[in-house]
């Protein structure tokens, strides 16, 4: 039978090693091959303090936002915003 191509099939050919059972991280469920945000990283940083600096000027009832990291990889997870209630009434 013909061979579906997925994302498996392109993946495998730029990387040999790559394993489709194996493409997320166990600690944080995300991607091992794609290209993630990490902590500590300068420019990652950059980009981290620009979307934050974008949205506290965007959002004036955000306090403050928190980059949650992967304690066990040090990929980004997420964004946390601290939020005035009362400014959202
Ligand atoms: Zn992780």
């Amino acid at each position: 039978m013909d061979k579906p191509l997925d994302r498996a099939y392109f993946e495998k050919r730029k990387n040999p090693k790559y394993d489709d059972k194996d493409k997320v991280t166990e600690c944080c469920g995300q991607s091992r091959y794609q290209n993630s945000m990490m902590k500590g990283n300068k420019e990652d940083w950059k980009l981290i303090e620009d979307y934050i600096e974008r949205r506290l000027h965007d959002y004036s009832n955000t306090i403050s936002i928190t980059p949650i990291f992967c304690n066990e990889c040090k990929r980004f997870k997420e964004y946390v915003s601290e939020i005035d209630l009362e400014k959202t009434w």
